[in-house]
């Protein structure tokens, strides 16, 4: 029997994201609720990759068999030191609001030209196999920040990452297209290849 593959997020939208990219596979993938695990893991590594096998092998130690996914994700703005970084979703605090935390971010670049507003998003994404075994990738998405808010699709700091080559951010992409360029994308398409070989 295949191994089920569950991935380790409690986020709705990412959960939603990775579903569609990894649909290919041709593996249900499951959400640590619909797998009834509910443990909160620390993490407390120093990198996005750490951070991600940290979560994937935490998770396997309650799911014995399974394919344990995790991912870390963040924003890099290279004028703020790449902050918010690792902390992007405590970004000034876990409840505040993306409307808060994106005005935020604004407010702190303003004045700041193009040229100074590069910023990509992050993702890692590891693999707990049944056998011990881990794998991590890293896919990323280069952008600057743009001058206000805009776009209703995507999440967190969507509308306020913009592409210059598509003159508009990722919250303004269809699901399909920031699925295309996108960190996670990239990420779980190098990750598909590792499983694909594994399994
Ligand atoms: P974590 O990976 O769950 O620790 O959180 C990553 C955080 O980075 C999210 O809560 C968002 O704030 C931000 N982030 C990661 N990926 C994206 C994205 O695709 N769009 C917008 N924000 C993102």
């Amino acid at each position: 029997m295949e191994p089920k593959i569950i991935f380790a997020t409690g986020n709705e939208n990412k959960m939603k994201e990775i579903r569609m990219i990894l649909a290919d596979l041709g593996m249900p993938i499951i959400s640590m609720k619909e797998a009834g695990i509910d443990i909160d893991v620390v993490e407390d590594g120093t990198t996005f990759e750490e951070n991600a096998v940290i979560k994937a092998t935490e998770i396997a130690k309650v799911a014995p068999g399974c394919i344990i996914l995790a991912d870390d994700s963040g924003l890099e703005i290279d004028y703020l030191n790449k902050e918010p970084g690792i902390y992007s979703a405590r970004y000034a605090g876990v409840d505040t609001s993306y409307e808060i935390k994106n005005n935020l971010l604004l407010k702190r670049l303003e004045g700041v030209p193009d040229e100074k507003r590069t910023a990509r998003f992050v993702c890692a994404v590891a693999a707990a196999f049944p056998d011990g075994s881990t794998e991590v990738v890293r896919g990323t998405i280069e952008g600057i920040i743009g001058y206000e808010i805009v776009g209703e699709n995507g999440f967190g700091y969507d509308p306020i990452f913009f592409l210059p080559e598509y003159g508009c951010t990722t919250a303004e992409l269809s699901p399909e297209k920031k699925n295309e360029l996108s960190h996670r994308g990239k990420a779980l398409r190098a990750m598909r290849v590792i499983m694909e070989k594994k399994i």
